[in-house]
């Protein structure tokens, strides 16, 4: 017998992925070059070199077995000492490295957080648009996934939209911020109104709320900076990954900081790395974990990312198309022309440029786009974003 939630999960794929597919098959029929494939939050600029050297310097210097061998389950203390010293140099944030635990990556570390937050009939509320596999991983944790409507047109958050959706069982919210898919970063006043209803509520209930803080994307912005959100809100936990900053998707690198501040600090940290140990983590690549010791002073070069960014904005907007301000991450929120999202990216598809349809991320009548892609395949799809419009 098979479980059925497991076979499930495993034959539903996100319909992100299908159009990715999709994608790659009409490539291999009219030529790459053909295809205008804007599914796929994959980075398109290379790692810094700096990441590359300091792989073979880790070689170089290391025996094989320290650099091949085990780490803590935690991570290895150069790592933690490494990551905390550059946080309070950025935020003056009083991070110790006995706070941080080493993930492979953002999506294990979210898994972990939720498992550990998921009391009997705990709720986790997540903000639209929010990242579909935020729902999987909540419920596969045994919690609630519940979701607060979207701050239409400004994609901030609606304050009495996450009051209405509270409950004494509330657990935690899940922030994402630059977010995927709006791009929008949400401002401080937004934070910090959101924390003081955070902690009315929470003194109401008797118990904190957390703020899972998602935040792959916090060194992705274009003019602005992400608040740091520990600084904002005590009961935060921050998720972060290299995958998006350092553009190392598949290397699987990243962590969790739980804040000495945040209540039930040292509880909850252990049950972050008991459910993380009991999801099969042995510890993150032993490899990455040095390198990063290493490279935590790094910042993505943006430049081309904003080029795609300022390209698509101007050219969209003057064709009609409207959008909340993309001040962050490598995505696009488009109102879809006609209001009918699925119905608009058909025939988008029709004409080989893949765009995804909000549905998925809990906001309809809008489409995705990820602009983490060449600057002559955007040259080449304004034509066909301006005839659908036209024609919608
Ligand atoms: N959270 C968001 C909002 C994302 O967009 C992604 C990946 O696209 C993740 C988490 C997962 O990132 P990671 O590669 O670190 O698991």
């Amino acid at each position: 017998m098979i479980n059925d939630k497991a076979y499930a999960l495993g034959t539903n794929r996100s319909c992100i992925r299908d159009l990715f597919e999709y994608g790659r098959a009409r490539a291999a029929i009219v030529g790459p070059e053909n295809v205008y494939d804007y599914s796929l939050g994959n980075p398109s600029i290379p790692a810094p070199d700096y990441v590359n050297q300091t792989i073979r310097d880790v070689l170089a210097e290391m025996d094989s077995l320290t650099v091949h061998g085990y780490t803590s389950s935690l991570g290895d203390m150069a790592t933690r000492v490494a990551i905390a010293a550059d946080l309070n140099h950025r935020y003056d944030a009083g991070v110790r490295p006995e706070d941080l635990f080493i993930s492979c990556g953002a999506a294990p570390a979210l898994c972990a957080v939720f498992s550990a937050l998921a009391v009997p009939g705990a709720e986790i509320l997540a903000i639209a648009p929010y990242f579909p596999e935020y729902k999987p991983f909540a419920e596969s944790a045994g919690a609630i996934f519940k979701v607060v409507p979207p701050d239409v047109p400004g994609f901030q958050i609606d304050l009495a939209a996450v009051e209405a959706a509270l409950t004494p069982h509330t657990q935690a919210i899940i922030l994402n911020s630059p977010n995927n898919p709006s791009g929008v970063v949400y401002t401080e006043e937004t934070l910090s109104s959101l924390g003081k209803l955070l902690l009315k509520k929470g003194e109401e209930y008797g118990h904190p709320i957390y703020i899972v803080a998602d935040e792959p994307y916090r060194e992705l912005t274009y003019g602005c900076t992400a608040p740091f959100i520990p600084k904002i809100y005590p009961h935060t936990i921050v998720c972060y990954s290299y995958s998006k900053s350092l553009s190392l998707p598949g290397e699987r690198i990243g962590y969790v900081y739980v804040p000495q501040q945040a209540a039930d600090s040292a509880a909850l940290f252990a049950a972050v790395a008991g459910a993380a140990r009991a999801a099969g983590h042995v510890c993150a690549p032993s490899l990455w974990q040095k390198v990063i010791a290493r490279c935590t002073h790094l910042r993505p070069d943006l430049q081309s990312y904003d080029r795609n960014r300022r390209t698509l904005l101007d050219a969209l907007t003057a064709m009609g198309y409207e959008m909340a301000r993309p001040d962050g991450a490598f995505y696009l929120f488009i109102k879809a022309p006609g209001g009918d999202a699925a119905a608009f990216s058909e025939k988008a598809k029709e004409r080989d440029l893949l765009i995804v349809p909000g549905d998925s991320f809990g906001c309809p009548g809008y489409f995705r786009i990820c602009y983490c892609v060449s600057y002559e395949m955007i040259r080449k799809s304004l034509p066909i974003f301006a005839e659908l419009i036209q024609n919608a």
